[in-house]
């Protein structure tokens, strides 16, 4: 049982065939799928989503504002406090949230997005809930907070930064994902000699289209044992046991009971 720990299921790049995505997920073994969302209208499409398939799919949703949210429409925040403290028992997450210094208002903005991320860590602390961290050219800034409210539970999902801020990342237990960029970034495979395989998770991040095998398709569920298979390579242990220890670690961190 394969896991896909960061996916944006509310994309309209899904619309079409939402549920064929889910049911190849489930073919090919693919069975726990965190959906994340990005703004108040991600959020309730998500939660839409939640109720369609739930009872089919082991689909988990993670409500958050992502950092482009916080610059570019700020007045989500307060509607997004109020969705997470009204569905925090639905949810297993908080996310997608974070910093981002790519974008070109980034700097400019800056505030916001420290603004709205603060908000969502302290959600996270107030409900139990791990937060699902996207820190593109911001992995340091994102630290800084995360050890400024004592955050135990975070998951660096896609972490692009450089190595010797994921070292820190990992030696205060955080998790940190790979995606199908696995297959053939040198720089990303680089990782995998700091970061120990309990504290590995797999995500499409889909739609996100890639390079190499999937040549430029949308990243899906279907995908993840691409990666599975190149992580037991990478770090010289079997598929077998790979695939226990990332589910254990799903199960540890978002503290699922399941079979
Ligand atoms: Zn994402």
């Amino acid at each position: 049982m394969y896991v896909d720990a960061h996916i944006h299921l509310y994309d309209e790049e899904f619309d079409e065939d939402r549920e064929e995505v889910l049911q190849n997920a489930l073919n090919n073994d693919v069975e726990l799928i965190l959906s994340v969302s990005e703004d108040y209208e991600s959020s309730i499409k998500n939660l839409d989503i939640l109720r369609i398939y739930r009872p089919r799919y082991k689909i988990y949703l993670g409500l958050g504002i992502h950092p482009y949210t916080a610059i570019y429409n700020p007045g989500d925040l307060t509607k997004m406090v109020e969705l997470i403290s009204q569905y925090h028992d639905t949810i297993i997450s908080i996310g997608e949230v974070g910093l981002d210094r790519k974008y070109s208002d980034a700097d400019k903005y800056w505030d916001r997005q420290v603004e709205a991320f603060e908000k969502m860590i302290q959600l996270s602390i107030e409900y139990f809930k791990p937060l699902n961290i996207h820190s593109r050219r911001a992995a340091k800034d994102v630290l800084t907070l995360l050890r400024k409210y004592d955050v135990r539970l975070a998951y660096f999902h896609w972490y692009t930064d450089d190595i010797e801020t994921l070292k820190e990342i990992v030696d205060e237990g955080y998790y940190v994902g790979f995606t199908p960029a696995l297959l053939t970034s040198k720089r990303i495979q680089k990782y995998t000699d700091v970061v120990p395989l309990t504290q590995v998770f797999t995500e499409s991040d889909g739609p996100v289209r890639y390079y190499g095998p999937l040549n430029k398709s949308r990243g899906e569920p279907k995908h993840i044992p691409l990666i599975i298979n190149k992580i037991a390579e990478l770090y010289e242990e079997d598929v077998e046991e790979v695939t226990i220890v990332i589910r254990e670690n799903f199960k540890r961190l978002f503290r699922l009971q399941y079979g």
